[in-house]
């Protein structure tokens, strides 16, 4: 807000003053455009999966239902879109928590036992494409830290890893502490062209929409990662080579 105010004399000799009050709109307007810009996406998101449950059940309602194989095949899929549903409403209500009304306890997290943890959870997927991980950090190395907005940092870069991986793909996790606390995963993937980096922290940015959907992506994910990274007083770091690979670091203040 700028406050103005402006004096001067005129002719007829009176002493004028004018008062102005002048908003800088800009931003305000950039909030209002994003604000204006989720909500359309969440609404997009989620009538996909609805639409699809909508039309599966009339379906078996009208009479498909009577065709055992038929049957199986629609709940399927149907389990699909609600597993999709979610997932959607989980990472929405992850992304509307602004720290400003939670507080979250610390926790000293063992580092080594919390990264296998994670990845225990993706054993199937890792198998079905053959990755090789290594962690590199020490198995005694403990951070303390509000475990609540750690964790899906974490997780989501794992997941990522994981997911944009090519078969028989590498994947280095490292954490410890330089001048910082910094966790930080490295994957021989597909890579994120230069462009393509400066949007994927946007919500809901998808280089592949089709891939991404495909594999259960909502591109809310690194969106997550970058709010509660801030969050912690910490920032995101990436480098990555298109068809070579990306490296994800996460540089939080140091605690223990
Ligand atoms: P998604 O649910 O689609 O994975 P994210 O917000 O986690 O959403 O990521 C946004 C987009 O960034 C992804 O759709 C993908 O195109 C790209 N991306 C994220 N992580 C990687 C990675 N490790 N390698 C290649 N591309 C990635």
């Amino acid at each position: 807000i700028l406050d103005m105010s402006l004096r001067f004399i005129e002719e007829d000799g009176n002493d004028y003053q004018v008062l102005g009050i002048a908003y800088d709109l800009t931003r305000v307007r950039q909030l209002e455009k994003m604000q204006k810009d989720f909500v359309s996406n969440v609404s997009h998101e989620l009538k996909t999966p609805v639409t699809s449950l909508l039309g599966f059940t009339e379906t078996l309602l009208d009479g498909a239902k009577e065709d055992p194989e038929t049957l199986r095949q629609f709940l399927e899929i149907m389990q699909k879109d609600a597993l999709r549903l979610q997932q959607l409403i989980q990472e929405i209500l992850q992304l509307s928590r602004d720290g400003k009304n939670i507080t979250y306890d610390d926790q000293q997290v063992m580092l080594f036992s919390f990264t296998q943890e994670i990845l225990s959870s993706y054993r199937k997927t890792i198998k079905e494409k053959n990755l090789k991980i290594t962690i590199l950090g020490a198995d005694t190395l403990t951070y303390t830290t509000k475990y609540e907005l750690f964790y899906p940092i974490v997780k989501n870069l794992i997941e990522n890893a994981i997911q944009y991986s090519k078969t028989g793909g590498t994947i280095t996790i490292d954490f410890g502490y330089k001048e910082q606390f910094f966790f930080m995963v490295k994957d021989s993937g597909i890579g994120i062209s230069t462009k393509d980096q400066e949007r994927i922290f946007e919500r809901f940015y998808r280089v592949d929409k089709a891939r991404s959907r495909h594999s259960g992506g909502t591109g809310l994910g690194l969106s997550i990662v970058h709010n509660y990274t801030e969050l912690l007083g910490g920032t995101v770091t990436i480098v990555s080579h298109l068809g070579l690979g990306s490296t994800f670091t996460v540089n939080l203040p140091k605690t223990t």
